[in-house]
């Protein structure tokens, strides 16, 4: 049986207020957050981008999530976690300053921000599962003390999980820093010498200081590299490789048992929003670039994040009638859909529903 996937249809570069109204009057009229009964406290988990960046989903969206789910008596706060690098988004502290600079403050939300994994990323909560590469994941704590949950996440390119939607915020964006660690921790990348030309650009980049130069030619340390990426994405002589064809399969394995572990917690006590405008060729974390790669296509809203995130990206190629691969990074990004289903984790079967 395929799932419901909502579409709020946008014009290109239409106004985060209109689809935001459009999108009150959707979970109104088809009830999206009945799951959510007096009391519950319900985390919005989101992202709130980087200061050079422009796709994150805007405050106001939050703000009206918040508001509806005070409406069915709920108790809703903003939440994130902390990165694995170092940066003004690496401990609660910077993180909620940070946040409150790109606008989601209490005046603007009307919802306070707690971080879920503590002041230092690491308080964590183990989940039991039956996947395949794990028996048990590792997610921020505060998330199994919580009735429920509504995501919001932007939909983008990604240069080692191929796109970033849903699913990639639930695996990634809610683990502990141990848990993100485990999902990063085979891929590195290598230097190749020939092409490199010492021009700096990737060690002022790297967020670990990783990389140095040594006789005009980028040197790295793998001892302390985490995998980010941000140095091939940087990198503007392809002198930066990562071995993906040995990776990529297992780090969306790994988001995908991180996304099932958190989800198990909540059972039906969830609702998935995805917003595809402003859609980029890298992540939200990467604050460098914007290269919008796709029209605007609008909001899509799902109670299964599987088929929310198969509908998105099936929209974004049909929209900019280019796949995925030919739009940001030549990587088999289908796989995590698949993989998903395989462990009987959402849908990728879907009904679009055009609002
Ligand atoms: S950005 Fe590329 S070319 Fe420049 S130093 Fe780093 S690896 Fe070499
Ligand atoms: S992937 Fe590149 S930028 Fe990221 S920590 Fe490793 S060396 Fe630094």
């Amino acid at each position: 049986m395929s799932e419901k996937v909502y579409w709020i249809e946008a014009t290109d570069n239409e106004q985060d207020e209109l689809l935001c109204d459009r999108l009150k009057m959707l979970i109104r009229a088809e009830n999206l957050l009945e799951c959510i009964a007096a009391q519950d406290i319900t985390a919005v988990k989101t992202h709130f981008g980087e200061s050079q960046k422009l796709g994150y989903a805007r405050p106001l969206y939050l703000k009206m999530l918040g508001e509806c789910i005070k409406d069915r008596g709920g108790v809703p706060f903003l939440t994130e976690t902390s990165t694995l690098y170092k940066g003004n988004r690496s401990d609660a502290i910077r993180h909620i300053a940070h946040a409150h600079s790109q606008g989601f403050d209490y005046a603007s939300t009307g919802m306070p921000i707690i971080m879920a994994d503590g002041l230092c990323g690491d308080e964590e909560y183990v989940v039991p599962i039956q996947g395949k590469a794990y028996s048990a994941v590792h997610i921020a704590a505060l998330f199994a003390k919580c009735n429920a949950l509504v995501m919001v996440s932007h939909f983008t390119g990604h240069l080692a999980a191929g796109f970033g939607a849903s699913l990639k915020n639930l695996g990634m964006g809610c683990a502990s820093r141990k848990g993100k660690m485990e999902q990063h921790s085979t891929a590195k990348p290598k230097i190749v010498a020939k092409k490199c030309t010492g021009c700096g650009t990737c060690v002022k980049w790297c967020p670990q200081d990783a990389i140095t130069l040594c006789e005009e030619l980028a040197v790295m340390n793998t001892d302390i590299c985490i995998g980010c990426g941000e140095c091939l994405a940087m990198c503007r002589f392809d002198a930066v490789k990562f071995d993906w064809g040995a990776t990529y399969e297992d780090l969306q394995k790994k988001v995908v048992e991180h996304a099932m572990g958190i989800c198990s917690l909540f059972r039906d006590k969830t609702l998935f929003v995805n917003v595809l405008t402003r859609i980029s060729k890298d992540c939200d974390c990467m604050g460098h670039t914007f290269e919008k790669i796709a029209p605007d296509i609008g909001i899509l809203v799902s109670r299964d994040p599987v088929a929310l995130d198969a509908a998105s990206l099936d929209l974004v190629e049909k929209q900019a009638g280019k796949t995925l691969a030919q739009l940001a990074y030549d990587i088999p990004y289908r796989f995590q859909l698949d993989y998903a289903e395989e462990l009987h984790f959402g849908n990728r079967e879907y009904e679009l529903i055009k609002v």
